[in-house]
This record gives C-alpha cells, sequence and structure tokens, in this order.
C-alpha cells in the first residue's frame, strides 16, 4: 500500500466508507501524497499522454478556431486566452504560436491558468514564458473580461459519484476497508434527489455516475461567456449522459486496479456531456467527435503541410499522430468535444449550429 492508502485506511477504519469522489479527491490532488501534486505525469516517460502531447496539430487548430470566433465577435481587447487544466503547458504554447499571424489577436489577449498541481505550474511557466500566464486555483478567479477558453482532459479528473438503481432507490457506491484492503462496497438504498430524472431511463442494476463538481465550473464558465462574450472548448473522453461504471486508473500507460496504489496511478471517468451542457446557461454546441471536428479544422491539410519537410522515421510517427487523434478506432470517435458560445452569436467554426 502506498503511503496515501495507509492514510486513507485509517480515516475508513475510524469513520467509516467513503464516497468514490472523495477518494478521487485524495488520491489526485491530497496536497502532499496527490497524484497531480508532485510529479508531471504527461508523455511518453510517465503515464499517460494526451492529444497535444501527440501532435502540434491539435493545439495549432484548437488555437485557431478560437481565434477565428474571436474574430466573429468583433475582436474584443482585452479578452482572456484561457485554460483549464494545462498539463505541460503544451496546448497553449501551440495555440500562441499558431494564432501569431492573426491580427491583434496577440496584442488583445492576456493568458489566464487554472491549475491545482505546483509541479505543473512550474512546467507551464517553462513552456509559456513570455506570455506572463496568471495562475489561478478555480475558474472564479478568471477576469470579468471576454473569455476565450479550451478544457482538454479537465473534466475527467474531476471527481465522480457512483450510484447503483436499486428499484426506484439508488445504492452508493462507496470504498470501505476488508481483511485491511480497500474494497468497493454498497451503501444502503435511498432516494436521490439529484438522480431523479435517471429513474426514467435506467433499469435495475444500473450504474450512474455523476460529477457535481462540474457544476459550479460550467456556470462559472457560462456567466462569463454571457456578459462578457467569448467560447468554451471542452475535449474530453465520454458521453451524452452517464452510464455505468468508468471509473478507471492508469501508470505507465497501463490500466491498473484503482484501488491498488492510491496516489500513484492516475484516476479518471468519463465525462457526461449532457450533464456539462445543463449546468452551463449558455448555448452549447456538439458533441462533436473528436476526428471530424479536427478535420472540419483542416487537419489533412496541416498534417500534410508539416510532412512535406519529414522523411524516414520522423515522417511515419508523424503520420500515426495523425492518424491517433483522427481515426475513429483510436481517438476520434472516443474523445468528443462540445463548445460554450453567448446566446446571439454561432458557435466556433467546426461546430455545426
Ligand atoms: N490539458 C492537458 C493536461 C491534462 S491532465 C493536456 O491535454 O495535456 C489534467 C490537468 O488538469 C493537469 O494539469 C492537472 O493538474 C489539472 N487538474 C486536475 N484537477 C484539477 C482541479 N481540480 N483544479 C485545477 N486543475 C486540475
Amino acid at each position: 500500500m502506498t503511503p496515501l492508502g495507509d492514510l486513507i485506511a485509517r480515516r475508513i477504519a475510524a469513520d467509516g466508507p467513503i464516497t468514490v469522489a472523495d477518494y478521487m479527491t485524495d488520491c489526485l490532488l491530497h496536497p502532499a501524497h496527490g497524484y497531480y501534486m508532485t510529479r508531471d505525469p504527461l508523455g511518453a516517460a510517465g503515464d499517460f499522454t494526451t492529444a497535444p502531447e501527440i501532435s502540434q496539430i491539435f493545439g495549432e487548430l484548437i488555437g485557431l478556431a478560437l481565434a477565428q470566433a474571436w474574430i466573429e465577435q468583433g475582436r474584443p481587447a482585452p479578452f482572456a486566452l484561457a485554460e483549464l487544466g494545462p498539463g505541460r503547458g503544451t496546448l497553449m504554447a501551440d495555440m500562441l504560436r499558431a494564432s501569431r499571424a492573426v491580427p491583434g489577436f496577440h496584442d488583445a489577449l492576456r493568458v489566464h491558468l487554472v491549475e491545482a498541481s505546483p509541479a505543473l505550474r512550474a512546467r507551464q511557466a517553462a513552456a509559456l514564458s513570455g506570455h506572463d500566464p496568471a495562475w489561478h486555483d478555480s475558474v472564479e478567479g478568471l477576469a470579468g473580461m471576454p473569455l476565450f477558453l479550451v478544457a482538454n482532459e479537465f473534466f475527467d479528473a474531476l471527481p465522480v459519484r457512483q450510484f447503483l438503481r436499486a428499484n426506484d432507490a439508488w445504492r452508493e457506491r462507496v470504498i470501505g476497508l476488508r481483511d485491511g484492503a480497500l474494497a468497493f462496497g454498497l451503501a444502503a438504498p435511498a432516494p436521490f434527489a439529484a438522480l431523479a430524472d435517471r429513474l426514467a431511463d435506467t433499469a435495475e442494476g444500473d450504474l450512474v455516475e455523476l460529477r457535481a463538481a462540474a457544476d459550479p465550473v460550467m456556470a462559472a464558465l457560462g456567466a462569463r461567456i454571457d456578459a462578457h462574450g467569448g467560447a468554451a472548448l471542452i475535449v474530453d473522453y465520454g458521453d451524452w449522459g452517464s452510464r455505468g461504471d468508468t471509473l478507471q486508473a492508469v501508470r505507465g500507460h497501463d490500466h491498473v486496479d484503482p484501488l491498488a496504489e492510491p496516489g500513484a496511478a492516475d484516476l479518471t471517468a468519463h465525462v457526461d456531456f449532457r450533464a456539462l451542457a445543463r449546468s452551463a446557461g449558455v448555448p452549447v454546441a456538439g458533441p462533436v467527435h473528436q476526428g471530424v471536428l479536427l478535420e472540419r479544422l483542416g487537419a489533412t491539410a496541416r498534417a500534410r503541410a508539416l510532412a512535406r519537410g519529414l522523411a524516414g522515421d520522423a515522417l511515419e510517427s508523424h503520420v500515426a499522430a495523425h492518424r491517433r487523434l483522427t481515426h475513429p478506432a483510436e481517438m476520434g470517435t472516443l474523445f468528443k468535444a462540445i463548445a460554450l458560445h453567448p446566446p446571439d452569436t454561432p458557435p466556433p467554426p467546426g461546430f455545426a449550429s
């Protein structure tokens, strides 16, 4: 058991079983032992990789889509170019580089980053030197100005609670102790107001996930976009509606038991885009499959242009990276995107209205 596992086990022994959400929060964000707080988990040498780490095409196209939305909204100045959970800062760096040629964009923007991890803030500072980013602990810190924002693989890291349908009530999945080791269990059946609408589209024994922490984030983004203009592109793995147990732990690019190494493995659950959209309070376009979105934004043309300067292994891995981002058998359909936009403006490019 990891040091964090011992802490959690002692807490359960004293106070009783904890929810999956409490477990995720401790595993990811515990100040001393949390997975994101202590390390850079990304890249080939880390535990998992993400679209911006796979190819610069991803950040370039997203950056240009946001720049186009900014132009269509009358080039407001100043505005916030913002990101939730920027990881190594690669996505923001690619967005900034690709948008350099957009007249007035860089003069008007100020980079704002929402990041919990001190280790990753340091990586972001290095990747974005010269752009003077401002860091925030939460979206509440984002200034009241037009907001053009991206969040890639941010919401999947926010904690979920899990509930098993039992007649017309729900049994919450909890984590307790069995023979001294962490083990899943089920709380007693109880009605649960936030799941009242799920009685209509679930059956006995179905499991649903609720991500309460996402609601205030979405509401805050929507309120800023409604009041000041802007757009928010949210990309993640998941679906429209939540169904089934999607809690997963990844370490060294392999799936591991979510209870085996608390704090030492990444822990995520699929994103319910329907739930995100409901909390936004502004129009939401999509979901669009990541592969479709990137191709609509010009991924193939960009990939061809980049390929012209490459040969041998570099060319092969470039072609593989484009395929990985867009092909339905890879990230193309598992990953989806939605876009928040003001009521009186069309969705950003790539999102049919
Ligand atoms: N967007 C990046 C990194 C994804 S990993 C990429 O695509 O490569 C998830 C990111 O969200 C990390 O930067 C992590 O530290 C951050 N994060 C996770 N939970 C957070 C929270 N509650 N508040 C702020 N940042 C969080």
